[in-house]
């Protein structure tokens, strides 16, 4: 197989994927940023600071629990969770998080901006910029700052500014637009920091490399458990911020397949989900090029699903590349069996998940029965589901889930 680690190419490219299209302004912006992030990524320095970081500050290792209830139940493959709902702050952000705040710090920057979905980047980012010392503004749709409210409530708490954007369908999309046209205005003294391995390179390769720990950990941990390496690895695609963390520690080891899980939302129309790889095209999107839901002329079109942080036209360029490759596998998973996914392992295992999470519990609980009892799966359950309760009660709430 082909050095995937090697991946990307200098500008960013992940075979055609990738790359940075931008405004003559914000060019010499995104090279200094990468040229910063070579050098420091290589300094044992910065290395050490993050990783005491990760050890002392986010709790890490997160464990990986064998989901012997579940499994059972299912009757088919061994189900395993990496755990990074374990982690400060209730999810994976917080990785890539420390790793952006401490890069903005180390370049001079004194204000961190973001956009968040769910509200969970914003909170990871507003939490290591309060550690840091750093300002932090977050740009968030006004859709989902009422969908995820305690969140705006904690960004404000942290003593970050979040800032409502009302333009479009008022969620992520907007949000990264809004946030980009505030950096626009100010490069120096600010640094955008992206949630996920989109947006223009280094992105896409800075993001990844700060996520890789999910999955070196969960390569080590899974070894001692039981031996082996998993046989499938499966994890949720919004951006594909936490598939890629998991997935880079097993792409050279071809007997681990990989399930990539995107949301269909209510439907395949457009409007009804996010299923960007199953359903979109090779386009291009807030500053780079991958597979895209978009119209006849190249615009994004309207997205849609259950969970916030899964809402986004677009995707990481290098999963458009691991698709084309046919190395991962992109499936998809409705709101529907989300929301049985998010009942079924609060009641099974005593984990309540964040709906972005259940969407890859969700196959998981599909894939098992198919498969025999020597078989694994490992999913990354990549964050907790407290954000999220108030509004499952509502929307869901009368019988309380389909779990009987
Ligand atoms: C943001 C988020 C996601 C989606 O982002 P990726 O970049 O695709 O990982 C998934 N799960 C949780 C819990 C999130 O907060």
């Amino acid at each position: 197989m082909m050095n995937l680690g090697q991946m990307p190419d200098k500008k960013g490219n992940f075979g055609e994927y990738g790359g940075a299209f931008l405004p003559p302004q914000l060019t010499e912006v995104m090279n200094n940023i990468a040229e910063k992030y070579e050098a420091i990524k290589r300094s044992t320095d910065f290395q050490e600071e993050l990783s005491d970081l990760y050890t002392h500050y986010a709790g890490r290792p997160s464990p990986v629990f064998y989901a012997r209830r579940l499994s059972r139940k299912l009757g088919g493959a061994q189900i395993y969770f990496k755990r990074e709902d374990l982690n400060h702050t209730g999810a994976h952000k917080i990785n890539h998080c420390l790793g952006e705040a401490l890069l903005a710090k180390r370049m001079g920057k004194t204000k961190v901006i973001a956009e968040t979905g769910a509200g969970q980047h914003g909170v990871a980012l507003a939490t290591a910029a309060a550690l840091l010392g750093l300002k932090c503004d977050i740009y968030m749709g006004e859709v989902d700052m009422e969908k995820e409210h305690p969140n705006v409530v904690r960004m404000r708490i942290l003593g970050a500014g979040v800032i409502p954007v009302s333009g479009g369908s008022k969620t992520l999309k907007d949000a990264v637009d809004a946030c980009f046209s505030a950096y626009l205005e100010d490069p120096d003294t600010q640094m955008y920091c992206i949630g996920s391995v989109v947006g223009p390179h280094p992105f896409p390769a800075m993001v990844r490399d700060f996520q890789a720990i999910v999955g070196e950990e969960a390569r080590r941990q899974f070894r001692e458990m039981t031996g082996e390496l998993p046989d499938n690895l499966i994890a949720c695609v919004g951006g594909g911020s936490n598939a890629i963390g998991l997935f880079s520690a097993f792409l050279e080891d071809e007997k681990v397949k990989m399930y990539g899980v995107e949301p269909s939302g209510t439907g395949f129309k457009p409007g009804e989900h996010a299923a960007t790889m199953t359903m979109g095209t090779p386009g291009m999107i807030h500053g780079f090029r991958s597979y895209l839901i978009q119209d006849g002329k190249g615009e994004p079109l309207p997205v849609y699903s259950v969970a916030s942080g899964l809402d986004y036209p677009g995707v990481g360029p290098q999963h458009s590349y691991l698709k084309d490759i046919r190395r991962v596998q992109y499936v998809t998973a409705g709101d529907r069996e989300a929301i049985n996914a998010f009942f079924e392992i609060s009641r099974v295992e005593g984990i309540i998940p964040a709906l972005e999470s259940a969407h890859a519990i969700a196959y998981a609980m599909k894939l098992a029965p198919e498969l025999s009892g020597e078989r694994s799966i490992l999913v990354n359950l990549s964050g907790r589901g407290d954000k999220d309760i108030d509004f499952v009660a509502r929307k869901y709430g009368g019988d309380y889930g389909v779990t009987e």
